[in-house]
């Protein structure tokens, strides 16, 4: 079958920025000049085509990745939508998973704020090219220079302008493109359509720079600059793209998609420099059968694989499943293996989303995003194969969530209704859990942040239309070990007939913080027999999730089975997990716990006026400063704050800044609770139990 485009041609890449760079106003033009949306929306008339979730019009923020494509200069582009939001980082990583190159945003004023270094970050784990692109030129305050510098020393990554603009503020009026040698004046001002005095000198000179920093990574452009040849646009396009595939450089650009300049510039550098599906290294992959590792290649011509980054329960429509697909072709209706759960499953009708309509396609080809009607089973993340050829991608990692809040519904008819909704929201939303607490009743929702749990009860209400009470947001609370023990679990019944006989030793560790639960198998052969071992496993990771002294889960523990013994007759898994489970319970009490509190890292940009005010808040917040950024006009605070004292901080900021102070607020790592807190919680406990 002949490919709609050569995959040379397709670019599946991201916009990636820090909520209100400008993310949604640069894709609405850059679909507006890509052909597919020919009306205009406005962030703030709340009408943009890509934030298709109500809320999110509400909000003005992109929350949901959907998939949108266009076309520019005969090439296909496919963009997956990431969230500026960190409360949504698990959006952000599977959406960083399924592309290949991303246009990074930022506000020519505010420059690299804390979380586009967060999200950079997440980019770099996965290898993902990069250009950049400095919006709001328009803005008071945009500094282009400022901002590339910025870009250099906080992300560390040579930062090399491609683009200088013509004026800035309200006399930004042009481009000078360093590449093609030229000046790019906005139409909006017919006076200034050519390169005005002294540019033409400021071209030379930062093209003269572009050339050097080219010459000295790459070999190709070292020869002609050596010997004082003369460099073509062609030659230096190349060296550009070589050095952004090999994540080297970042290229960076500028203009201002609210006025549309500029736009159509980066258009064309996302072709020329973004990665095509041939650009990125052959996908590994392990054969879910005989684990065995493989290498799929981006062609046609390998069995089929994809990759579910994204579900999507649609109310009216059903289950949206969005597919990347990296090798060979499927037919709609087609039958595949999800080989993350070892089902076969239907693929039904099979879409190419466009932002304000949908495209029904018979087949899809290697290198597209499609989204599928009619998988059942298939959830976030799973790898779909063909049904001869199993193969497995490696999964995503999701970080814990770490607030909870209890939920009912407001009518108890409503029950079944509310559970089978958290029930699908969960699916679509891996860092959105569900625990029924069985000694109050409760349902507890837990999530990344206060905004990731609101928006989902507004979605339960809205989408679903259920009315919900909420209680108020819970911190989520670890147990860790700091002494290492030993423990030992018998649980051995013989009264006649057949018994029950389960016995272990157990050597409990504290782990490094972050890094989870370990379970290593140390049996001398013969102890124990290894088809027990799982049941031990199992009953370690009750006591794991039922908690600690204090009842919260326990975390960064390692465990290690090193003895025991068993019955030929009376041995059962449920002795072994009975076992395990006590061992494990008595073992803890002994390993002295402490609790854990989430730590959020903060960045608040603030008028340098109200910094003493917001710092004497922080102060009163057990907030441990890190640094503190002044200019003449706005200053910036990092620090990282416990998320008990975060509780309330919207509104403070608010007014003690007069509403001009804005923060970003994202998990950071768990720390030991201080021990007159640690009383409290051992106070109330003690007192509910
Ligand atoms: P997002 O949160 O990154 O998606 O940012 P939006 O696209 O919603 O933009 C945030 C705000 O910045 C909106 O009020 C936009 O109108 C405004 N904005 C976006 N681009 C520009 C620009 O180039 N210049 C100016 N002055 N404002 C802009």
């Amino acid at each position: 079958m002949s490919r709609t485009f050569p995959l040379e041609k397709i670019r599946n890449i991201g916009i990636i920025a820090h909520i209100d760079a400008g993310k949604t106003t640069a894709t609405e033009m850059i679909l507006h000049h890509a052909g597919r949306t020919y009306k205009i929306g406005s962030v703030d008339e709340g009408t943009a085509v890509m934030d298709w979730m109500e809320q999110e019009r509400e909000r003005g923020i992109t929350i949901t990745s959907a998939a949108t494509t266009c076309h520019w200069l005969e090439h296909c582009i496919n963009i997956i939508d990431t969230p500026g939001h960190v409360d949504f980082t698990a959006e952000v990583e599977r959406s960083l998973r399924v592309l290949d190159g991303g246009v990074v945003i930022f506000d020519g004023v505010a420059g690299v704020e804390a979380q586009s270094e967060a999200v950079w970050r997440q980019a770099d784990k996965y290898g993902v090219a990069r250009i950049c692109f400095i919006n709001k030129m328009d803005r008071i305050g945009a500094d282009f220079h400022h901002t590339v510098t910025m870009i250099n020393e906080r992300l560390r990554i040579k930062a090399l302008p491609i683009q200088l603009p013509i004026g800035s503020e309200n006399l930004f009026r042009g481009i000078i493109d360093l590449v093609e040698n030229k000046a790019i004046a906005f139409p909006v001002d017919p006076n200034s359509a050519s390169i005005e005095e002294g540019h033409e000198t400021l071209l030379a000179k930062h093209r003269q720079a572009l050339i050097e920093n080219l010459a000295e990574l790459d070999e190709q452009i070292m020869l002609p600059y050596l010997n004082e040849q003369d460099v073509s646009a062609a030659q230096v396009k190349a060296a550009i793209r070589r050095l952004t595939l090999s994540n080297r450089i970042v290229p960076v650009l500028c203009g201002s998609a609210l006025r549309d300049r500029g736009i159509q510039p980066l258009l064309d550098a996302i072709v020329d420099y973004l990665p095509s599906p041939l650009d990125i290294p052959p996908i590994s992959a392990i054969n879910s059968k005989s684990g065995e590792k493989i290498l799929r290649l981006a062609s046609d011509d390998e069995p089929f694989s994809a990759l579910a980054f994204k579900t999507v329960s649609d109310p009216f429509m059903g289950r949206l499943v969005y597919l990347r697909v990296y090798s060979g072709g499927v037919k709609a209706g087609a039958q595949v293996l999800n080989s993350s759960i070892d089902k076969k499953e239907r693929l039904g009708k099979l879409y190419v989303m466009h932002a304000d309509h949908r495209e029904e396609v018979a087949h899809t080809e290697t290198g597209s995003i499609v989204a599928s009607l009619g998988l059942k089973m298939t959830s976030t993340g799973d790898t779909l194969c063909e049904l001869t050829r199993p193969l497995l991608f490696e999964t995503i990692r999701f970080a814990e969530p770490v607030l909870s809040m209890a939920v009912e519904p407001k009518s108890k008819a409503d029950q079944d209704k509310l559970d089978d909704t958290l029930a699908k929201l969960t699916v679509e939303d891996p860092t959105f859990k569900i625990y029924h607490d069985k000694e109050t009743g409760q349902t507890l929702i837990s999530g990344m942040g206060e905004l990731h749990l609101e928006v989902l009860m507004q979605r339960i209400s809205r989408e679903y239309g259920i009315k919900v009470n909420a209680g108020r947001p819970q911190v989520a609370y670890k147990e860790t070990p700091t002494l290492p023990v030993e423990s030992q679990g018998r649980f051995i019944r013989q009264s006649g007939g057949k018994g029950q006989y389960g016995h272990v030793w157990l050597r409990i560790e504290p782990g490094e913080r972050g890094s989870g639960f370990e379970f290593r198998d140390q049996i001398r052969s013969g102890d124990i027999p290894k088809e027990f071992i799982p049941s031990v496993e199992a009953g370690v990771k009750a006591v794991l999730q039922s908690g600690g002294l204090a009842g919260y889960p326990i975390i960064d523990v390692k465990v290690a089975l090193y003895d025991g013994s068993f019955h030929e007759v009376d041995s059962s898994d449920v002795a072994f997990r009975m076992a395990a489970f006590m061992a494990m319970r008595d073992g803890m009490d002994k390993a002295k716990p402490i609790i854990l509190e989430p730590v959020m890292e903060v960045e608040i940009m603030t008028p340098t006026q109200f910094m003493g005010d917001i710092l004497g808040d922080l102060n009163s917040r057990r907030a441990h400063i890190e640094g503190i950024e002044s200019r003449a006009e706005s200053s910036s605070i990092r620090c990282l704050v416990p998320l008990a004292e975060t509780f309330g901080f919207a509104g403070d900021l608010r007014s003690l800044s007069q509403g001009r102070a804005t923060y970003t607020m994202q998990f950071h790592h768990y720390e030991e609770l201080p021990p007159n807190l640690t009383e409290q919680i051992a106070a109330r406990i003690g007192r509910s139990r």
